[in-house]
């Protein structure tokens, strides 16, 4: 264990392999992927232990006609910077491509384009005022720079308040119950904030949005990431399931997983919180324990449909009408062309829901069954023989639920055990989780990581 430990970490750079520290990282998703390339670059031994075949996490794959799709679709924004930095660093940035996307809104059973500012004018579901004052409040959230102002108010608050009535009820209360259903009402403004600054701020200079997005797929990123940690000496292990921590003198010694013990002299959690804390329970307090079970979690559940013919001209559908099931229809082959998965035309559909619903315990068919109706009801000319193949995914972790002065729920990166960090999703703030944060969040821990083990051998 790295407190007693006789290795020291002036030595192990340059003589690396053999005597530096090991670090074990929990999840191969891309705070794991990013957090192991950073160690491994400064010498450190890295282990990954990851429960899924493939690493990538909720921005993982599978196959479509020999092709690499998210399970869940992924697109970057073009102010993340965090991501550019990397693919800059890994020398990959000529496989990230920009392009315009059409945004639009389902609405009282119709469709209206929302891509552009001139859309917005168009918006005929708003009176003429409340366009314009809907254009100016985007214009206006990505110049607020206090959020910590915004921390102690709702988003229904604050959005019925400054948006007035009508644009709350037609644009952003949907959307809030869409996103976080029975505690849309006690989500907190600053979630909100940072949705609008983000994707208001991925624009084009004629106002159009656009979007980035990886040749390959999310998947390819992640497997430039794995070749560099691999070059570098680290490894990583999937399928492989943590299932104990194995604790002396309040340090992690070592890893019990499904596939046997791993020594460990400093360890890093990626995982939702709830599975942490079931990992730490036996060996801290509880009190500690049930800190760490404060922050909740919505599920999601992505129908992906693999179909003969396209729905429709727009990358994005906003649903805002409270009778349909999902949230969104995201036709990622609007974005990323249909030729690449052999010329089908991949479709999304996705909601964000408590696990105990029943959309979660169904099976695909069973999902495929419920969905339909609504597809016709929505696209009328929509016939079930356009369906070449279709794919059910499910996260039961998929998104923090932000509620009011989310900042004092979060939890520090160490803990209660000397050697055990905590690096999640729920711990990006003020903004909302995604691969960007992911990377950047990744880099830190492994800074502070390696900070931490020069300071504990300078204590020695
Ligand atoms: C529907 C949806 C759409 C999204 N869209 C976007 C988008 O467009 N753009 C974007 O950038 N981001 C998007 N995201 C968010 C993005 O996917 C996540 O923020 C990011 O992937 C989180 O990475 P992570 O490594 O922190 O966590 P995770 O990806 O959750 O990684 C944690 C890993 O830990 C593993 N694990 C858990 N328990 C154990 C155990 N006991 N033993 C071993 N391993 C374990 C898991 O299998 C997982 O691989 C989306 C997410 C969802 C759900």
């Amino acid at each position: 264990m790295l407190k007693n430990s006789s290795i020291d970490h002036h030595h192990f750079s340059k003589n690396r392999n053999k005597i530096a520290p090991h670090i074990v990282i929990i999840g191969g998703g891309f705070t794991g992927l990013t957090a192991a390339y950073q160690l491994t670059r400064q010498g450190y031994r890295v282990t990954i232990l990851e429960k899924e075949e493939e690493v990538g996490g909720l921005a993982g794959s599978f196959n479509v006609n020999g092709e690499k799709l998210e399970k869940f679709y992924h697109h970057w924004f073009t102010n993340d910077k965090y991501i550019m930095e990397l693919v800059k660093e890994l020398n990959v940035e000529d496989q990230v491509t920009y392009r315009p996307t059409r945004t639009g809104v389902y609405y009282s059973k119709n469709f209206f384009k929302l891509s552009s500012p001139f859309d917005l004018l168009n918006f005929k579901p708003l009176h003429l005022l409340n366009r314009i004052r809907l254009g100016l409040f985007v214009l206006w959230v990505r110049r607020i720079k206090n959020w910590k102002k915004l921390e102690s108010i709702y988003a229904k608050e604050w959005l019925s308040k400054v948006c007035g009535r009508q644009v709350y009820q037609v644009v952003w209360e949907p959307l809030l119950r869409g996103k976080f259903g029975i505690f849309a009402e006690s989500i907190s403004a600053v979630w909100f904030w940072n949705k609008v600054k983000l994707r208001g701020g991925s624009r084009n200079k004629n106002g159009e949005e656009m979007l980035a997005y990886y040749r390959g797929g999310f998947a390819a990123l992640a497997e430039c990431l794995k070749t560099k940690i691999d070059i570098s000496g680290g490894e990583i292990k999937t399928n492989v399931i943590v299932k104990e921590l194995i604790v002396e003198d309040n340090h992690v010694i070592a890893i019990e997983t499904s596939q046997g013990r791993v020594n460990a002299d400093a360890v890093i959690a990626t995982p939702a919180l709830p599975i942490i804390a079931d990992l730490m329970a036996p060996h801290v307090n509880a009190e500690y324990v049930e800190r760490l079970r404060q922050i909740k979690y919505l599920a999601n559940v992505c129908l992906v449909l693999e179909l003969n013919r396209s729905l429709s001209k727009t990358y994005w559908l906003n649903v805002n009408d409270p009778n349909f099931p999902f949230v969104g229809v995201i036709e990622h082959t609007n974005f990323e062309s249909e030729k690449i998965y052999g010329g089908r035309h991949i479709i999304y559909l996705s909601k964000y829901l408590l696990e105990t619903e029943d959309l979660y315990q169904r099976s695909k068919e069973e999902a495929l069954d419920y969905s339909i109706p609504y597809l016709i009801k929505m696209f009328p000319e929509f016939n079930r023989d356009w369906i070449v193949d279709y794919h059910l995914w499910k996260a039961r972790y998929s998104q923090p639920i932000v509620l009011n002065n989310y900042s004092q729920l979060i939890p520090e990166t160490t803990t209660p055990l000397n050697n055990f960090y905590i690096c999640t999703m729920s711990q990006i703030y003020p903004e909302d989780r995604g691969t960007n944060y992911a990377i950047r969040e990744g880099r830190k821990i492994g800074n502070f990581v390696d900070n931490q083990i020069k300071l504990t051998k300078l204590g020695n």
